[in-house]
């Protein structure tokens, strides 16, 4: 019968996770589908607190429920806090920092069962496995963490660090197996491991530059997906093995996606093959004048245009313009002028940044359309609004060669009649490189924290 339960709850937990992922895939239904797969995971813990010790004859001591009580109660207090305040510009680190934890708790899990299963090369293998995967997430993520917040701007490249990494990665394989075959009892060992992959983590991450962390970031997701299935296998437990796959391949799409939209391979970002010269900062000097526009030319623009473009960038998310954006929108299709987003897959500094930040505002979500969908359009387009966008849209990417961010693909705005930016200065975006965009004749710059320079537009627009 308590076998019945168990398996019970862990299929209503995988069922939880699979349909909540499902519903995360449109912003209408996120909300819920994340609820949907919160409730999977609190049915999974409590079958695992209070089934599963019946099924396996194990007397667990009230002490040891009281002890993880507090555990739980302490981390939720955290994990709420910390959720309810973030601001949305600290989401994307945020989301790399539990990443990260999710890669530490896998790891952690190998050191506490490495003693139980000497002798054991199946377990072992499932546990240095996922000891090696998740000690990587973890260092990796923080890293990553200190990269999105800014605190960790410039990537960090030892010389030939590509051949110390390579080396660091064979010695990490190498010893891993040799505690397997040899059945290796002494704990030094797996400490040792545990070291190594935290530096080989960190060692993997620094040295990669701006505009690749886009694909770093999702592979990490999907490392600490990998690392937890691990987990899964070891303790044969369903719930825990389907939530890991369902992670770690979802990473695995999402890091494949990326490198599309990157068009980079994942050895180049890796081992930075192209990456040598592509350091922030490189690229052509830019020579010309730029043209500035107030409010009220903005908005004669926009006024007398059958067709605009707005592409949205991480600016938009740091003044947290959405709504005044959509009401800047809904004012313009009202007077019958046809409007839509373009949506880069990196803007922002989380895949699917822009979506997320746009749906917050109920923006109608058939009017964002992916790059691929409305790179044509940009020709017949009258006026296209940046909004606090710049690698996305930087024109380098596809006639500088010694740009860093040469072969990305980006919004082909350059082609539209004319063109509105608005930012707040002449800085560059994350990829810390200038922009000819700004240089272009059609381009007028509205200078301005995105907020206040839209709020400016929309009353003028309304007295026109
Ligand atoms: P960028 O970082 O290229 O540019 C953002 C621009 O916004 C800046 O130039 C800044 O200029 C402007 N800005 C900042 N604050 C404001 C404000 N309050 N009002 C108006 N403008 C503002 O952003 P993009 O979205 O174009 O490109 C994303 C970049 O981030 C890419 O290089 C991508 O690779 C990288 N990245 C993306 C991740 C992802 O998963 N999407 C993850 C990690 C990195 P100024 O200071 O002059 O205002």
């Amino acid at each position: 019968m308590e076998n019945f339960i168990l398996n019970l709850s862990y299929l209503i937990a995988s069922v939880g996770f699979i349909v909540g992922l499902k519903m995360l895939g449109s912003p209408k239904t996120a909300r819920k589908g994340n609820l949907i797969a919160a409730f999977g995971m609190a049915m999974a813990i409590l079958a695992t607190l209070f089934v599963y010790p019946h099924t396996a004859n194990l007397n667990v001591p009230t002490f040891t429920y009281i002890l993880i009580l507090v555990a739980i109660v302490i981390g939720t207090i955290i994990g709420w806090g910390i959720a309810v305040k973030v601001e949305m510009t600290k989401m994307p680190e945020l989301v790399s920092f539990f990443n990260g934890m999710g890669g530490a708790t896998a790891a952690l899990i190998g050191l506490l069962e490495f003693h139980h299963n000497i002798g054991n090369p199946g377990k072992m293998f499932m546990i240095i496995a996922g000891l090696i995967i998740g000690s990587i997430s973890f260092s990796g993520s923080m890293i990553a963490w200190g990269k999105l917040s800014g605190k960790l701007r410039k990537p960090f490249r030892l010389p030939n660090y590509n051949i110390i990494n390579t080396l660091l990665a064979i010695a990490i394989l190498g010893i891993g197996a040799y505690m397997i075959i040899a059945e290796v009892s002494n704990p030094l060992y797996i400490y040792g491991l545990f070291a190594l992959a935290l530096f080989y983590g960190i060692m993997f991450v620094l040295p990669i530059g701006g505009a690749d962390m886009p694909v770093v970031i999702s592979l990490l997701n999907s490392f600490t997906g990998l690392a937890a299935a691990f987990g899964g296998f070891l303790y044969n437990n369903m719930a825990m093995l389907t939530g890991g796959i369902l992670v770690g391949s979802a990473g695995t799409i999402l890091t494949i996606a990326m490198t599309k939209a990157m068009n980079r391979s994942l050895s180049a970002v890796i081992f930075g093959a192209f990456g040598e010269g592509a350091v922030e900062g490189s690229g052509s000097k830019i020579q010309g004048s730029i043209k500035e526009a107030g409010p009220s030319d903005a908005a004669i623009l926009l006024n007398y245009a059958n067709k605009v473009i707005i592409v949205p960038g991480y600016g938009l998310a740091v003044a947290q313009a959405q709504h005044v954006l959509h009401e800047l929108e809904e004012l313009l299709t009202k007077k019958g002028i046809d409007v839509k987003y373009a949506i880069h897959p990196v803007a922002g500094r989380m895949p699917g940044h822009m979506n997320v930040l746009l749906a917050e505002a109920n923006v109608d979500y058939d009017k964002l359309i992916d790059m691929d969908d409305i790179n044509n359009e940009f020709k017949n387009t009258d006026v296209v609004l940046v909004v606090g966008a710049n690698d996305v849209v930087n024109p380098a990417a596809k006639n500088d060669p010694s740009s860093p961010i040469y072969g990305m693909p980006i919004l082909n705005v350059e082609e539209a009649k004319n063109i509105i930016v608005n930012k707040r200065s002449m800085k560059p975006g994350y990829a810390g490189i200038e922009n000819e965009l700004f240089y272009n004749p059609k381009t007028s710059m509205l200078f301005g924290d995105a907020k206040a320079a839209l709020t400016k537009v929309v009353q003028e627009l309304k007295g026109m």
